[in-house]
């Protein structure tokens, strides 16, 4: 089978198309049939070294297809469903994986498979930070960072249909115009806004919560912008690792709550990933939450994927199509 191999770290150039084995499930896994590969920014830390993974090594965490070949003792599948996995294993930029049957989640018969890869690992991560992490309520003033991209369409869609008051922030005017199409209340763009400014304007006393994927370039933007007792949530890198602060940070800012999360921790059981994965799919049936239409490329093109990410020019999800 054709994958995506990675023999060491760096910019997209490093990621090859190579010619492998196709691989055996093992007793309690699946082998799929990719349709559709999900591209997430995690993929971009990984293949960079921002995160360390064993070289050489497959990459990518999302893929959704049909079950071809299962192994003896897998009980939730069988030949011919479609499903669709979020958490590896590393190695889904490939026309197949094998994946354990905990990992995957059956894919209802109303979603296409691109976009099922468009949305389970974004749409999982919306859903733990606005009903777990922090529980948006109605009337609540939320932040959300990168609110055009992948998991930034996502959460502003969802926190407006919980009732929150949104704060999209974004990186330029058409991204602007992206998000005020899906529901956003406010829009700040930070090449020219002041962000903290502008959602103490907005808000008056500050956000209950600010959900921050940008990271080093934002970090501190975002504790200015909460209220007394508001909730940072940093959940992602993506200009760079924001820089350590001391606890007496969050005490002069009006004691406040701060959390790195990861979606792998709110799904790690089987009955954690069937849960967050039905609420997703109810919002999609119902049309609460719309995934618009993937920015799709060839699986031998993956590292143009990666580097149109990493270049701010993509807005909603990218599929690798193998
Ligand atoms: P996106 O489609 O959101 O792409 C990243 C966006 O970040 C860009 O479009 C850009 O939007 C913004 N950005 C701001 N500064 C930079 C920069 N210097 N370089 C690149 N991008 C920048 O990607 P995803 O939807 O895949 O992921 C969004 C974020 O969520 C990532 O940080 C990811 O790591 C994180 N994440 C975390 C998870 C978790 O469990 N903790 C799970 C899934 C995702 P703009 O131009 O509008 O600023």
């Amino acid at each position: 089978m054709k994958a995506i191999r990675l023999e060491r770290n760096g910019g997209p150039e490093v990621l090859a198309l190579a010619d492998l084995p196709t691989p055996e499930p093992g007793a309690n896994e699946v082998r799929v049939r990719h349709h559709a590969i999900g591209v997430n920014f995690i993929d971009t830390y990984q293949r960079s070294g921002l995160y360390k993974i064993g070289l050489p090594s497959g990459l990518g965490l999302e893929a959704a297809g049909v079950v071809e070949a299962v192994g003896a003792n897998v009980r939730r599948f069988k030949q011919g469903d479609r499903i669709v996995y979020a958490g590896g294993p590393l190695g889904a930029y490939a026309e197949a994986n094998v994946v354990n049957e905990t990992r995957a989640v059956k894919l209802p018969d109303a979603i296409p498979f691109d976009i099922a890869a468009a949305s389970l690992l974004k749409g999982m991560t919306a859903r733990f930070l606005l009903r777990k992490t922090f529980r948006v309520e109605r009337g609540h003033d939320v932040v959300i960072h990168a609110a055009a991209g992948g998991v930034g369409q996502i959460a502003v869609q969802w926190a407006k249909h919980l009732g929150a008051n949104v704060i999209a922030v974004v990186g330029s005017d058409a991204k602007a115009e992206i998000v005020k199409s899906l529901g956003a209340d406010h829009t700040i763009i930070t090449s020219r806004d002041d962000i903290a400014k502008r959602v103490r304007e907005i808000t008056g006393i500050g956000a209950h919560v600010v959900y921050d994927s940008v990271g080093k370039d934002t970090f501190m933007a975002s504790l200015d912008s909460l209220r007394p007792l508001g909730m940072m949530v940093s959940f992602g890198n993506a200009s760079g690792p924001a820089s350590p602060i001391p606890p007496s940070a969050l005490q002069q800012r009006g004691s406040l709550f701060l959390t790195r999360p990861t979606l792998f921790h709110y799904t790690a059981t089987v009955e954690q990933l069937d849960e967050t994965s039905a609420d997703l799919f109810d919002v999609l049936a119902s049309g609460a939450v719309k995934i618009a239409a993937p920015t799709r490329y060839a699986l031998a093109d993956a590292a143009q994927a990666h580097h149109d990410l990493e270049s701010r020019k993509t807005t909603g999800s990218l599929v690798l199509t193998p």
